[in-house]
């Protein structure tokens, strides 16, 4: 007949971890002593929860990850020797603790050379803070972005530094790096100009105007006149977004797809995908700086909060190529159930899989109270039950 009987300690030591000479005799006293007091199982169960909630725990923040990239750089010289060079010294707009008080400028303007502009909404005007870039050529200027807020003035900034340039005034395109608010609101501000061109921020319109029939695959070239801009599709923060590549300067301009910040993933595949074609392209391109649409890191590395209005000591802007190798690196480390992740130059979040995260835990709550609520119920009704019975 066959009894069923609990394991000795010992026993269950054996199977564990052997016969019984390679167990240390402490190991067994302390078992047996854990067993007598009834807490073998509860030890057990607590090391289980404990080493399930570590791998739960890494796979949403994986550890921190490089952003320095050993490459070799040899070779360089010669590409970056065909740009047209420009600078960063500048000191951008850091709003204010009270930005009342702020003297900023609603929009920053930086000449990066006689024909390349970079601006920068006050961090006061709108916690976005973003950047738009003006590229001019010789018979049409291109801006990138029109910022946060419609208030800031956009086009009269831009229309105005495109006059200084000479009279008739060159005609505008206006696209987005993607078609997130903060980098479109200004757009109201140019309608009504009959030699501004605005770009739709859908993917099918961005697609259509550029000619990139292969989406996201494939580079289109955009002529400023002397000056040709190339189009790369960069779907994954969001999915009309592009990064825009100035073969006259060599300057790579990102958007939110990777910046001195936190790089938002709406959609980890594209994502890694746009990353791997960015890498791919700048191979045998010269990259003089790689521009993102906004900082929110200070020289130390340290983030901002994420709706800052100020922002003191801030790092540079510009990043380099290697900073695009390390993106794509990162992300082909970045697990699929990953949330949190950060290097020393930018952080990377996964705001679908917050959303995820925060749907379960709106299911598990509303399930355990719709539970709650049936044992309420059902309890009530017993205990009237109870009570007629004589
Ligand atoms: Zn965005
Ligand atoms: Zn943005």
């Amino acid at each position: 007949m066959n009894t069923v009987r609990e394991f000795t300690t010992k026993e269950l030591a054996e199977t564990l971890v052997g016969p019984r000479n390679t167990i240390p005799p402490t190991l067994v006293r302390v078992m047996t002593t854990l067993k007598a007091a009834g807490m073998m199982r509860k030890l057990i169960l607590t090391a289980a929860l404990v080493g399930l909630a570590f791998v739960g725990y890494r796979l949403i923040f994986p550890g921190p990850f490089s952003t320095s990239q050993n490459t070799n750089a040899s070779g360089r010289g010669d590409l970056m020797a065909q740009v047209t060079p420009g600078s960063m010294e500048v000191d951008w707009v850091s709003g204010s603790p009270d930005c009342a008080q702020s003297d900023d400028p609603a929009i920053q303007v930086h000449q990066y050379n006689s024909m390349t502009y970079i601006l920068r909404q006050s961090p006061c005007a709108d916690f976005e803070a973003p950047f738009m870039y003006l590229l001019i050529g010789e018979t049409r200027a291109f801006l990138l972005d029109t910022g946060a807020v419609d208030a800031a003035p956009v086009a009269r900034t831009v229309l105005g530094l495109l006059a200084e340039q000479g009279q008739p005034r060159l005609p505008l395109i206006v696209a987005h790096s993607h078609g997130h608010f903060d980098h479109r609101s200004g757009d109201d501000q140019f309608f009504g100009y009959k030699d501004v061109e605005i770009v739709g921020d859908e993917q099918a319109e961005v697609q259509m105007f550029f000619g990139l029939d292969n989406w996201p695959e494939g580079v289109a070239s955009f002529d400023l006149g002397g000056r040709s801009l190339e189009i790369l599709p960069i779907p994954g923060h969001h999915p009309a977004g592009i990064a825009v590549y100035d073969t006259l300067t060599g300057l790579l301009l990102t958007g939110d797809n990777l910046l001195p910040g936190r790089v938002y993933i709406n959609d980890l595949g594209s994502f890694r995908s746009s990353s791997q074609r960015l890498v791919e392209f700048i191979e045998n391109r010269p990259v003089s700086h790689v521009l993102g649409g906004h900082l929110e890191m200070d020289n130390e590395g340290m983030l901002y909060g994420s709706s800052s209005t100020y922002r003191p000591a801030q790092r540079d802007l510009q990043m380099t190529r290697e900073h695009v190798l390390a993106l794509d690196q990162a992300l082909g480390d970045f697990g699929r159930f990953a949330i949190y992740s950060r290097g020393d130059d930018f952080a990377l979040v996964n705001t679908g899989n917050i959303l995820t995260g925060i749907g379960i835990i709106v299911v598990v709550f509303v399930g355990a109270l719709v539970l709650l609520g049936f044992r309420f119920i059902r309890r009530r009704r017993s205990r009237a039950v109870t009570a007629k019975i004589p």
